[in-house]
């Protein structure tokens, strides 16, 4: 009797994934079709969403059948696919963010005015574009350093916020 007091924990079972096209991701689980994610990893609360919204998997790809575990592998590799695409541009914006530090750094101490920041932006786009000419990569690398934040204000912001630091 003591027991139905206790909060009930819920963990995910891994056969969720062909019953109701569910995987389990970043602590939830997560729906392979509409990529909707569920709070609790709870069987029913997974079964109906699967049976509600997503009727016609069910039917085209009955339960336990070599067509359904198809699917469901293909689902998963796409799933793989788009996390690890977010991954990496998160990993881009934050080494974008560390380099126009960096840079501020750099102008701060030579006494530079911050306009120079830009300057020094383009010329290392150029001279990346000629260093890097041969890389599969080239483009990626190009991109990221569009996206480093030099503008007059951005800098000054740097700056001050680098102040308070020190
Ligand atoms: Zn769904």
């Amino acid at each position: 009797m003591a027991d139905a007091k206790r909060p009930k924990t819920y963990s995910f079972h891994p056969e969720w994934e062909e019953d109701y096209f569910f995987v389990y991701s970043n602590s939830k689980p997560i729906c392979l079709i509409c990529k909707a994610s569920m709070a609790i990893p709870k069987k029913g609360n997974l079964e109906r969403h699967f049976k509600t919204v997503h009727k016609k998997y069910e039917r085209d790809f009955p339960a336990k059948t070599e067509l359904r575990s198809r699917k469901v592998r293909e689902l998963k590799t796409q799933l793989a696919a788009q996390q690890s695409v977010f991954t990496r541009s998160n990993t881009k914006g934050k080494a974008a963010t560390m380099a126009s530090y960096r840079f501020s750094h750099v102008l701060a101490k030579h006494k530079k005015s911050f306009k120079d920041g830009e300057v020094v932006k383009e010329a290392f786009i150029e001279a990346t574009d000629a260093l890097f000419g041969e890389f599969k990569n080239k483009t990626e690398i190009v991109s990221t350093l569009k996206d480093m934040q030099l503008s007059r204000n951005t800098v000054t912001r740097r700056c001050e916020g680098m102040a308070e630091d020190v």
